[in-house]
């Protein structure tokens, strides 16, 4: 396999098998299922660990897009301070620009400051969210093309932000370009994403799906943008979807990089990131994740008990199609985004319920697939559950986190 940034021969690192696109919930169980091979390579030249194939992005992002950042009041609030810290010195002659704005949980800030602001999402049905609550938003792809007639209309950037999107884009060369056309000489393009780091870390394997064409580190991101002239200048690590990094590229030499980045590039070559041996090791980290959990639910079931999944979350189509789980080991899944109840996990074919259904059929167990929301979540449900109700964690380590 060749390298999809730098045509370099890759190695293989994970094998998931036949898999479906992770959003694709359906209406009716005999509804036909696009699939693909989910598989994972690294390149040694570039340090992109990178799926290496995947499905058309229209197959992905589409007018039913289920997922708005705005439900989960956590990434509001850090989208909130997010802003606050990268905005613009001042809002005169400013322009803020985000690459997958979504619903505008971001850009929100920028409106209701008064800055002059651009949201650029390829799902239609969040733009119209977003300009409903008039955020200025386009439903395009972001590209180079993209990139110059956005400034031949407002003006070059003097902010680029994006969140958990970059992963998203199959070709970087063709990103960094418009970047680096559309950003002015003083400006900054502040992107977070799923960090290859954690990953490996907490061997969070169900970070790996259709979507995420790539994971990064600080090390494949100063590589694939130096070639472009755009320079990283910080690393920022956030605890947001289970392990995040921000990255802030400036053009080069415009902007001194901190002591923070040159401290996380270090760790993460002492952390073999930069080496194919870490990625077999995890490799088979996965396999044991894998066995483990099959042991474990096959197990309750066959003792008679009842488990649920807790957040019908992307990553979670990765863990129930890879470890062949399905419909027959857990009942139902309960999530609180209305686009998702009434259908069907895909490939492993569980209904989804809300919140208040899952109240009249509690099980013995719910799998929290959300385990990144694992705090708020728990939070919230500490008086409503009983405790009767065992949680199970998957992720860092498997573990039965309360029991009656
Ligand atoms: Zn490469």
């Amino acid at each position: 396999m060749r390298c999809r940034h730098c045509s370099n021969s890759t190695v293989l690192i994970n094998d998931f098998g036949s898999m479906p696109v992770a959003n694709s919930f359906r209406n009716q169980l005999d509804e036909d299922l696009f699939r693909f091979d989910l598989k994972t390579s690294f390149c040694e030249f570039c340090n992109l660990f990178q799926i290496i194939d995947n499905p058309k992005v229209e197959q992905m992002f589409h007018d039913s897009y289920p997922f708005f950042t705005s439900t989960s009041k956590s990434m509001v609030n850090h989208f909130s301070k997010f802003f606050e810290e990268f905005k613009p010195p001042s809002k005169e002659d400013s322009f803020v620009v985000e690459i997958g704005s979504n619903d505008g949980s971001l850009l929100v800030q920028a409106k209701n400051q008064g800055f002059h602001h651009l949201g650029v999402d390829p799902s239609g049905n969040v733009v119209e969210r977003a300009k409903s609550c008039g955020i200025n938003s386009i439903c395009e792809f972001f590209s180079e093309k993209l990139a110059k007639e956005i400034k031949s209309k407002h003006g070059e950037a003097n902010r680029i932000f994006a969140a958990n999107v970059i992963c998203h884009i199959p070709d970087l060369h063709d990103l960094a370009r418009g970047i680096k056309d559309l950003l002015a000489q003083d400006g900054l393009f502040v992107f977070e994403e799923p960090y290859l780091g954690s990953m490996l870390e907490k061997i969070s394997y169900d970070q790996i799906y259709d979507e995420h064409i790539y994971i990064f580190s600080g090390l494949s991101v100063q590589t694939v943008f130096a070639e472009y002239g755009l320079q990283l200048v910080d690393l920022q690590e956030q605890t947001t979807h289970g392990g995040s990094m921000r990255y802030v590229m400036a053009h080069q030499g415009t902007t001194t990089p901190s002591k923070e980045m040159l401290r996380i590039l270090d760790r993460e070559k002492n952390q073999g990131l930069n080496s194919v041996e870490t990625y077999l090791r995890f490799a088979r980290e996965c396999e044991k994740r894998r066995s483990q959990l099959r042991e474990l639910l096959f197990g309750l079931a066959a003792e008679g008990k009842r488990i649920a999944g807790y957040g019908a979350t992307s990553k979670s189509t990765t863990i129930l199609n890879y470890c062949n789980i399905g419909n027959e080991i857990i009942e139902y899944f309960c999530d609180t985004t209305p686009e998702k109840q009434g259908k069907f996990t895909p490939g492993s074919h569980i209904p989804v319920i809300s919140r208040e259904e899952a109240q009249e059929r509690l099980p013995d167990y719910f799998i929290l697939f959300a385990w990144n929301h694992a705090e708020e979540i728990m939070r919230y449900e500490s008086n409503k559950m009983p405790s009767s109700v065992a949680w199970i964690n998957i992720i860092p380590k498997l573990e039965i986190l309360s029991s009656s």
